[in-house]
């Protein structure tokens, strides 16, 4: 990610990053982490979005607990476990969210008569780029600012994110309010608050992306080994 604009580095954001590299114990992470989204909604308004794969329940529960009717939009890739899709269903009823659910151009039919079926094994990066890149960046269209569970501990790639940094790609500002917890304050925080869980995650599913490309991982191992598990691919594209 790019350093944010000039034109765009406000005192309150300042104020954010300084907040975010001195908080270190979980209460103040939490509070940080709501405060940044209630600033976000009244900053932003109607032109922010949050990013939900449904892979990031406590983003959900935090934002539907802070201010009504954030919008929010999922990515129906046509690849997602059933479970994903029931998560989805049960957040637009649980909580006041205003949850919408972005296709790809192309049913994966039509894609398997294009490129064969399986791309998905054969070229994931294409795929990828098909399914989830092409319509998050149609979405993002017309929006400021987005909202994402992006944290540093998810993977190598994703160390210099920030609370609040500049996408450089849209051309807009990108918010990580859980940029710096840890996978068992994420753990801590869904307990403490009884967060409604992706059922996979009983089942071993750390991290959760789409079905042919998603296994459970064993305890101790890195929770995204389970996401392009049989290639070196370690992102979909949408962060990088
Ligand atoms: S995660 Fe797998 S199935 Fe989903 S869009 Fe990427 S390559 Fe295709």
């Amino acid at each position: 990610m790019s350093a944010i604009p000039t034109e765009n580095r406000t005192a309150e954001i300042e104020a954010f990053l300084a907040r975010e590299g001195e908080a270190t114990a979980y209460e103040e992470k939490v509070a940080l982490a709501r405060d940044v989204l209630a600033w976000a909604a009244t900053t932003y308004g109607e032109s922010l979005t949050i990013a939900s794969s449904m892979g990031d329940e406590i983003l959900l529960h935090l934002a539907g607990t802070t201010a009504p009717d954030f919008d929010v939009f999922f990515l129906d890739t046509g690849y997602h476990f059933a479970e994903t899709l029931g998560t989805r269903d049960a957040y637009e009823v649980m909580l006041p969210l205003r949850i919408r659910t972005v296709y790809p151009r192309e049913s994966v039919a039509r894609q398997d008569i294009r490129f064969g079926e399986r791309l998905h094994a054969r070229n994931p990066d294409l795929c990828c780029r098909l399914r989830k890149v092409a319509p998050l960046n149609a979405a993002l269209q017309g929006y400021a600012a987005w909202v994402t569970g992006v944290r540093r501990a998810d993977a190598a790639t994703r160390t210099d994110a920030q609370l609040i940094e500049w996408d450089a790609k849209r051309s807009m500002i990108k918010i990580n309010p859980f940029v710096g917890w840890s996978h068992d304050e994420v753990d801590r925080y869904a307990a403490e608050h009884g967060v409604f869980l992706n059922p996979l995650r009983e089942l071993g599913f750390a991290s959760i992306g789409c079905e042919p490309c998603t296994r459970p991982v064993g305890v101790g191992e890195d929770p995204r080994a389970g996401r392009w598990a049989n290639s070196d691919k370690v992102e979909c594209g949408l962060h990088i």
